[in-house]
């Protein structure tokens, strides 16, 4: 038996908009992750299966290692398809929001969903959710959304109707953010969850090699160049951080999610608790954060990069130089001493 986290009121909220509804839209956030189109597909291919007209809009491209998703040939790119996605979300009955807390990670979709008149459902496990859905189930407390989804499927009394593909994105995304159930995953039911979707038939050993043994050559080398050439370590701060220039990107002929990871690395190595990724974008440099224990990622991600996330993996973006994005990090992290005792 799960626990009953979502709350009835909510549940039955949600049963009725499908009821009552015809079209239905999935949006989810920018540079979507493994959960973000985990939870976007599961439900995706609920509603297939339960004969709804969905469809789901993405921002911008899938990284490679996702691609083999079930029901991603189905969904559209709001770069490519601006028009078509625009119409859609203006004419969905009901849109849902999967895997964000604000209305700014949908990026250029945001203003779309903000004046769509379809009905708004948030699904989410971030922090502080946003107020601009009329159903909001957020739990921080869970650790992806796919896992939401696949609680909020089941407690609508609709187990029977969670197909194979829709299981395969549902474990897919619990696994991604959870580092293969490596850290934000010592939950018990996290494991019941897996049992039924195992009976349901996915074939977990082959989903975990789609995702993490697909790479390019090209990207393992940018890896190894990246650890042996590019990792400061400070470990009188616990901390330890990673760069990339667009002059080095381009040289491993960089493809989206080729970096995806590289964050963790330096958490692998003893008395570091603290781990910063810094990428140079186009028009900024994106800023992923992971950390272990009490360190709060997210506070440096929501002081000083624009951004925000959980306690131990957050992210943003620096209008800046890559230089000055790390003497901004430098000149910060002392006052984070309080983190840097035995206990991290
Ligand atoms: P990643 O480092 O994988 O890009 O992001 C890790 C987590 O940090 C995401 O799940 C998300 O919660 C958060 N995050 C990443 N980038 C941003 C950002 O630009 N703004 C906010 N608010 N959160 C972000
Ligand atoms: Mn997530």
């Amino acid at each position: 038996m799960i626990t009953k986290i979502i709350r009835e009121e909510n549940i039955e909220k949600v049963k009725k908009i499908i009821d009552k509804n015809s079209k239905f839209a999935i949006v989810t956030h920018i540079s979507p992750d493994g959960d973000a189109v985990g939870a976007s597909l599961g439900l995706y291919n609920y509603f297939s299966e339960i004969d709804k007209d969905a469809v789901v809009i993405f921002n911008d491209s899938v990284s490679d290692n996702l691609r083999w998703m079930p029901g991603i040939k189905d969904s559209l790119y709001y770069e490519q398809y601006k028009q078509e996605c625009s119409d859609i979300l203006e004419n969905a009955d009901v849109i849902f929001c999967l895997d964000f807390n604000t209305p700014k990670r949908m990026g250029e979709l945001s203003e779309l969903v903000l004046k769509s008149k379809a009905i708004k459902i948030l699904v989410d496990h971030h922090l502080y959710p946003g107020d601009f859905c009329q159903v909001i189930i957020s739990h921080p407390e869970i650790s992806s959304a796919s896992e939401l989804i696949f609680r909020l499927i089941c407690r609508m009394g609709e187990y029977e109707n969670i197909n194979y593909d829709c299981a395969t994105c549902i474990y897919t995304g619990m696994m991604t953010d959870t580092g293969a159930f490596t850290y934000n995953s010592n939950n018990p039911e996290i494991y019941v969850i897996i049992s039924q979707l195992l009976k349901i038939g996915i074939n977990k050993d082959w989903i975990y090699d789609q995702v993490n043994n697909h790479f390019s050559e090209n990207r393992e080398r940018l890896m190894g160049y990246t650890i042996s050439q590019k990792m400061r370590t400070y470990p009188q701060f616990k901390s330890a951080i990673i760069t990339l220039n667009s002059e080095e990107l381009i040289r491993y002929d960089y493809k989206k999610g080729d970096t995806e990871g590289f964050v963790n690395i330096p958490l692998s190595i003893k008395g570091i608790v603290f781990s910063a990724f810094f990428r140079e974008d186009k028009d900024y440099i994106k800023i992923s954060l992971r950390s272990k224990g009490d360190f709060p990622a997210n506070k440096i991600a929501e002081m000083y990069f624009n951004g925000g996330g959980h306690k131990n993996a957050a992210g943003g973006e620096y209008f800046g130089s890559l230089d000055e994005a790390i003497a901004r990090l430098e000149e910060v992290i002392p006052a984070f001493n309080e983190y840097f005792n035995d206990k991290n």
